[in-house]
């Protein structure tokens, strides 16, 4: 069988041996760093199928490494956070984090939270391969490199602003709500401000649109949510 391999960046031995010995009972392959630098290092030789990253980490904390990775791979991220800490949560899945645990977790939790973020990064490949690139006038969107490009140059967008333009242009017109954005391109509604799809929408216009201040591209519909005109 074809053993999905998950790297656990975690500086805590008693933690870090737990959450291995139940992924690996689940029927993961599982490696472990006990710190950033140690993370780094093994994630420039070989990327794995998931990461479980620890945010409070020393040598490299858990957020830098989830932006160094995000520029360098969409392999899904599964963040592990002290309670309260909204701000690095928050800040994490803005990086580009699938999903996050708050401590204390339970592993069997952190489990099923690795399946799932799997399946669904499994589907959307899925869904991604059988669809074809979109092209407008002065962008064209590849799903399967996920390559933008804007007059004819690349630009760089992050997995969720790639993720949330590309929903939106497969479906000119259709007015998506921000709860749907959420749900569609987060995964899950419920546990994250509604204020990072406005967020993602400003940034995705920088990028995309000749003036961001009158889009063309991606329109507000007041009160409901955002469209793409083609
Ligand atoms: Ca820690």
């Amino acid at each position: 069988m074809n053993e999905k391999s998950i790297l656990v960046v975690e500086d805590e031995p008693s933690i870090a041996e737990v959450v291995g010995l139940y992924l690996s009972r689940a029927g993961f392959q599982v490696q472990t760093a006990k710190d950033g630098r140690q993370a780094r290092s093994m994630l420039e030789k070989k990327i794995p199928d998931l990461v479980v990253m620890d945010i409070m980490l020393p040598e490299i904390d858990g957020l830098t490494l989830t932006r160094w990775l995000r520029d360098n791979s969409n392999v899904p991220i599964i963040m592990v956070t002290a309670r309260r800490e909204e701000i690095d949560r928050i800040a994490g899945l803005e990086m580009g984090a699938d999903d996050y645990v708050v401590k204390p977790f339970s592993p069997q939790e952190l489990v099923s939270r690795v399946r799932a973020v799997l399946r669904r990064v499994g589907r959307d490949q899925v869904e991604a391969e059988s669809e074809r690139a979109l092209s407008f006038s002065t962008i064209t969107i590849d799903p399967r490199t996920r390559v933008v490009t804007v007059k004819e140059s690349q630009i760089e967008l992050t997995a969720k602003e790639f993720d949330m333009l590309y929903l939106l242009a497969r479906y000119p017109k259709q007015v998506f709500t921000r709860d749907q954005l959420l749900e569609r391109v987060w995964g899950r509604a419920d546990y994250i401000d509604p204020g990072t799809v406005t967020v993602h929408v400003r940034r995705l216009r920088e990028k995309i649109e000749s003036n961001a201040s009158a889009p063309k591209y991606i329109i507000t519909v007041w009160g409901v949510g955002y469209k793409f005109e083609s």
